[in-house]
This record gives C-alpha cells, sequence and structure tokens, in this order.
C-alpha cells in the first residue's frame, strides 16, 4: 500500500522550484559538496539492500560511454563526451548525498564495462555490447527505480542545439520522469528549447531492453559551438545536474511504499 503522508510531503519537497534554485545558487557560490557517494571501487556505490526501508528508492546514474569509447566529441578531440557525461552524473550523485537520496553510478572512472562481469575470456569484438548489457544488467540487479543514462549529442549541422530526452518504451513510468525532466529542463536551462520527449527506438540499446523506468539525456550538441561552450563550463554543469535531480527525486519520492 502506499504511503500517502511522506511520498507527498517529500514530492511537495522535491519538486519545488526553491529546491532547483538553491541547487543553482550552490553552484554559483561554488560551494564544494563532498562526494560520499563516489568512492573509489566504484561503480559498487549502493545497492537496493543498503536502501532502509521508507526511503527513496535508488537512483542510478549511468555516465554514457568511456575508455576507448569517447562518444560525440569536439575541438579536434580537446572535448569528449564522456569526460562531460562524468562530470555531470558526478554532480547528480553530489546533489543525492546532500539531500540524502541513494545513489549509484554505473562508472565513476575513465572505463567502459565490458569486462565488469567476467563473462568471457576474450571481449575482442564485443566490448561494445558487452558494455551496454554490463549497464543494463548493473542498473536492474541493484533493484533501482529509475535509471538516467547522461550523454552529449552531435550533429553535422552546427546549428543543432538544445537539451532532449528520450524514454525507454517498456514501462510508462519512464514517459513520466521523461516528461519531468525535459520540462525542468525548459524552464531552467533555456526557455526557447522546444525540443519534445522521445521514445527510444533500437539504436538506443540500454532504453530499449531496460526493465525498469529509464530515461536518456542528451545534454546539448557538442557540434553547436553556443552549446559547447556551455557544457564544458563546471557551472552549467551543475545547473544541468539539478535538472536532472530535481525530477529524478519528485519522481522517487512518489514511488516510497510501507
Ligand atoms: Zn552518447
Amino acid at each position: 500500500m502506499r504511503n500517502r503522508v511522506i511520498p507527498k510531503r517529500l514530492a511537495v519537497f522535491f519538486s519545488s522550484a526553491a529546491l532547483l534554485l538553491f541547487s543553482v545558487l550552490c553552484s554559483a557560490a561554488g560551494l564544494v559538496l563532498v562526494r560520499t557517494a563516489r568512492l573509489p571501487e566504484a561503480p559498487a556505490v549502493q545497492t537496493a539492500e543498503s536502501v532502509p526501508q521508507n526511503s527513496v528508492p535508488l537512483l542510478v546514474v549511468d555516465p554514457g560511454h568511456g575508455g576507448q569509447d569517447g562518444g560525440a566529441s569536439a575541438e579536434g578531440g580537446d572535448v569528449l563526451e564522456k569526460d562531460l557525461n562524468l562530470a555531470v552524473s558526478g554532480n547528480v550523485a553530489d546533489l543525492c548525498a546532500v539531500f540524502g537520496l541513494p545513489v549509484r553510478l554505473t562508472r565513476t572512472e575513465d572505463v567502459l564495462l565490458y569486462d565488469y562481469f567476467g563473462d568471457l575470456d576474450d571481449y575482442t569484438g564485443k566490448q561494445k555490447t558487452y558494455d551496454l548489457k554490463n549497464r543494463l544488467r548493473i542498473a536492474e540487479e541493484s533493484g533501482a527505480r529509475l535509471l538516467v543514462s547522461v550523454h552529449m549529442n552531435q550533429f553535422p549541422q552546427a546549428s543543432c542545439r538544445g537539451f532532449q530526452v528520450y524514454y525507454s518504451p517498456n514501462d510508462p513510468d519512464s514517459r513520466v520522469a521523461a516528461q519531468r525532466i525535459q520540462s525542468a529542463a525548459r524552464s531552467f536551462l533555456d526557455r526557447e528549447n522546444d525540443r519534445e520527449i522521445k521514445p527510444a527506438t533500437s539504436a538506443i540499446y540500454l532504453l530499449k531492453h531496460v526493465r525498469i523506468p529509464a530515461v536518456l539525456a542528451e545534454c546539448g550538441f557538442l557540434s553547436n559551438p553556443e552549446e559547447r561552450a556551455l557544457l564544458v563550463s563546471p557551472d552549467y554543469r551543475r545547473r544541468l545536474a539539478a535538472v536532472l535531480f530535481v525530477p529524478a527525486a519528485d519522481y522517487l519520492a512518489e514511488q516510497i511504499h510501507d
């Protein structure tokens, strides 16, 4: 049975613009947050079993790419998507730590995760496939109630820009979470952003196959000069993190059960 008191109170708290503003103000003030959610032996940060009963359920944040897979790039490879994804995800984990929300990152280092579970002796030619399989497996086996995968975009036409969220077609709650994150991006990053959320096609393996509510945020285009300048700014990335964190916390607070 749903606990109808705590979730509502928490939901109101987390969804308040004041919290988002607080996060932005913290970033503006250069507040250094303690990275208690990022342990050296990660990705084993938290599991659902370690989350106390009646707590907000576990959030898994997945910094896309890593290691030899840099993802999108700009400025001759000086700016790599994998590094920005990790930085934004770390900022989300920081916010979770500050507000006492359980969080787990799929990676906290510059690596791919293809050999995380040691399924094969030789991953030649299968690294990308197993990397994605393992991110999915980490999210599902952790008992998380929401997966947020963090990415940056790239397109041949430099004029393309704008934050956009994709959602998994496998659980209706994915669309709910995606819509909230997209709305937060419009309100707090760019009021001109008219992009709409989209269901993932088979091109997005993680969202197509995952069974828990899941979204993938394309946080901006590295191929657009103005947006790239924003994305390489630590202050802007902390605002991005708040845009991901607040709706995620809002959604997860509604999932508390007795
Ligand atoms: Zn990507």
